[in-house]
């Protein structure tokens, strides 16, 4: 988020995160932490989401072994958790609706995002509606062409989507046009943050509202399996749903793998790898992994999947990666597509291509595996958003 000003050791994870935010934020941000710590204990309050998550937006989640996909491959017994069925078709639903529900509690009157790809914006004007809080999404007027259906969901959620014509006109103008919004009328404004990335404390509540998916795979592995999979594995983007799986899993054996866009391949330099590809620097507010040239100047990224698409990550993975708690891989398009292809003929499910990268990393990890081990994929989201992408890298015209 802008420029860094000053420099703040609050909400790191070793190096990384922090508040590299203007001195205008920072009231801001600590009214944010502080009614996040009373809203998480306070057991009305976690009964309030718990009820939207189980009757309005379908968790828990099933768990699902994918048993011709484990066929297939002949290795690690592959299961899917299945975000995709939430509600709005992915995982955004669970930060969101913590995120709006904090906002309502805090009496702020009103909703701001930004999106990129338009999912994040789709997916606050949703929780904006159920709640009868008011959105307001900015967006570059670059990605309101590419994403002319999201714009068209979003007001049909009734939210008001601005089109920001600065700079590049795409998600970084975006986000400083939402931080000047936020910074102005702070005082009615609550700013929903789509991932764990940004400013102390938004990588923590994102990835605590996420970390249901994680804590319902606890349970249900227990459950269905007997006991915690060997591996998980989701793919990386900010980062969010890849939190939300590892975050109970911290503390445990499980291996952890990140499945990162490698778009064209690192060699390409056409890819939003951030921690396979990327270096340490500062990005929206953060010190973590990022896609930057020779003098920090953030680079172009590429991805296949939109939600992919982002030259940072959240402080928290790039501290997994540091630690070596966590392993990061870079998938290709062409691989996103081969994991695409498989769950689309072997399972019957179109994945979202975000997702569709986790699950080609387990496939390839499942092979060298012993038959009785387990892997567990998050899947992030659907893949009906991303029918005119897959035809078209088909070559298919629709
Ligand atoms: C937005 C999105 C992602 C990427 O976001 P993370 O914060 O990395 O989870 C991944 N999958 C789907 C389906 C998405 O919509």
């Amino acid at each position: 988020m802008v420029e860094a000003s000053v420099l703040r050791k609050k909400g790191r994870f070793g190096q990384f995160g922090g508040q590299y935010v203007p001195e205008t934020l920072m009231p801001a941000l600590h009214e944010l932490e502080e009614a996040y710590e009373e809203a998480k204990v306070d057991p009305s309050f976690r009964e309030e989401l718990e009820s939207y998550y189980r009757y309005y937006g379908g968790r828990p989640t099933p768990l699902y072994f994918a048993r011709r996909l484990t066929e297939h491959i002949g290795g690690a017994r592959i299961y899917l958790k299945r975000e995709d069925l939430c509600h709005g078709g992915a995982h955004k639903f669970n930060n969101v609706m913590g995120q709006a529900l904090l906002a309502k509690r805090m009496g702020k009157g009103r909703l701001i995002a930004e999106t990129g790809a338009g999912q994040h914006g789709v997916a606050t004007a949703m929780a904006g509606a159920v709640l009868g809080l008011p959105v307001e999404v900015y967006m570059g007027s670059v990605d309101v062409k590419r994403q002319s259906l999201n714009v068209f969901r979003m007001r049909l959620l009734g939210a008001a989507v601005h089109e920001v014509s600065e700079g590049t006109r795409t998600l970084k103008d975006a986000i400083n046009e939402a931080l000047r919004d936020w910074v102005t009328n702070v005082g009615t404004t609550y700013y929903l943050l789509g991932s764990v990335v940004g400013p102390h404390p938004y990588p923590t509540i994102v990835r605590d509202f996420q970390s249901v998916i994680g804590g319902e795979i606890r349970e249900q592995s227990k459950a269905q399996i007997g006991r915690l999979p060997d591996v998980l594995v989701a793919c990386v983007g900010g980062g969010s749903n890849a939190m939300g799986t590892f975050a109970p899993f911290l503390g445990e054996e499980t291996e952890l793998l990140g499945a990162e866009a490698g778009g064209l391949g690192l060699a390409s330099g056409k890819h939003a790898a951030s921690l396979t590809g990327g270096r340490v620097g500062i990005l929206h507010g953060a010190r973590s992994y990022l896609l930057q040239d020779e003098d920090g100047q953030v680079l172009e990224t590429h991805s296949i999947s939109a939600g992919l698409d982002y030259p940072g990550v959240g402080p928290q993975l790039a501290e997994l990666k540091d630690t070596k708690r966590a392993s990061f891989v870079a998938v290709t398009d062409e691989q996103a597509l081969e994991g695409f292809r498989a769950l689309a003929r072997l399972e019957g499910i179109l994945p979202a291509l975000e997702s569709a990268h986790a699950v080609f990393a387990a496939m390839q990890k499942a092979r060298d595996m012993d038959r009785d081990a387990v892997i567990i994929v998050t899947l992030s989201g659907r893949g009906d958003k991303d029918m005119a992408t897959v035809a078209d890298a088909m070559g298919v015209t629709l």
